[in-house]
């Protein structure tokens, strides 16, 4: 029996999603499918050079599995470069993050919530370090629910009323 697929969590699903060689007909283009994850996989380990433990655990999935899909990927934008295919990024297993922003720090432990549209942060706030990662939307939303997080900027709000 073959298991259904977890969603990777995404966070980021660009308007482009067709890459095409240019000068060749149609006809005699070859295409290649990279799905959303996969693309998003390249993101975070090749654009935001995010290690594969962060990267996985921001997409919902292992090292392990974020290493198999990053690597797929690599591959196919390989072919596509060196052989002159199409990219056609659609499909895959994935969810849409649209969620609270929360951060983690792997260093220090420290979590804090990002506003929208403030891309992805430098630097934890609390140690300098660069090795966070965006907490997944569900636990981000159990978190908030919770405010089980008291050294957060986040946390700071609720105590106005
Ligand atoms: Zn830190």
């Amino acid at each position: 029996m073959v298991r259904p697929r977890k969603d990777r969590y995404v966070a980021f699903n660009p308007e482009v999603s067709y890459f095409k060689p240019r000068g060749i007909p149609m006809f005699e283009l070859e295409e290649i499918r990279l799905t959303v994850d996969e693309r998003e996989a390249v993101r975070l380990a090749d654009l935001l050079g995010m290690a594969h433990e962060d990267a996985g655990r921001q997409m919902g999935v292992s090292r392990a599995t974020f290493g198999r899909i990053v690597q797929q990927a690599r591959q196919k934008v390989a072919d596509a470069l060196i052989n002159g295919k199409a990219i056609n990024v659609e499909g895959g297993n994935y969810r849409i993050i649209e969620g609270p922003r929360i951060f983690k720090c792997t260093g220090c432990g420290y979590e804090w919530e990002e506003p929208r549209g403030t891309g992805r942060p430098e630097k934890c706030p609390e140690c300098d370090d660069d090795k966070f990662y965006r907490v997944p939307v569900p636990e981000a939303e159990a978190l908030r629910e919770r405010k089980s997080y008291t050294r957060s900027r986040y946390s700071g709000r609720k105590n106005h009323c």
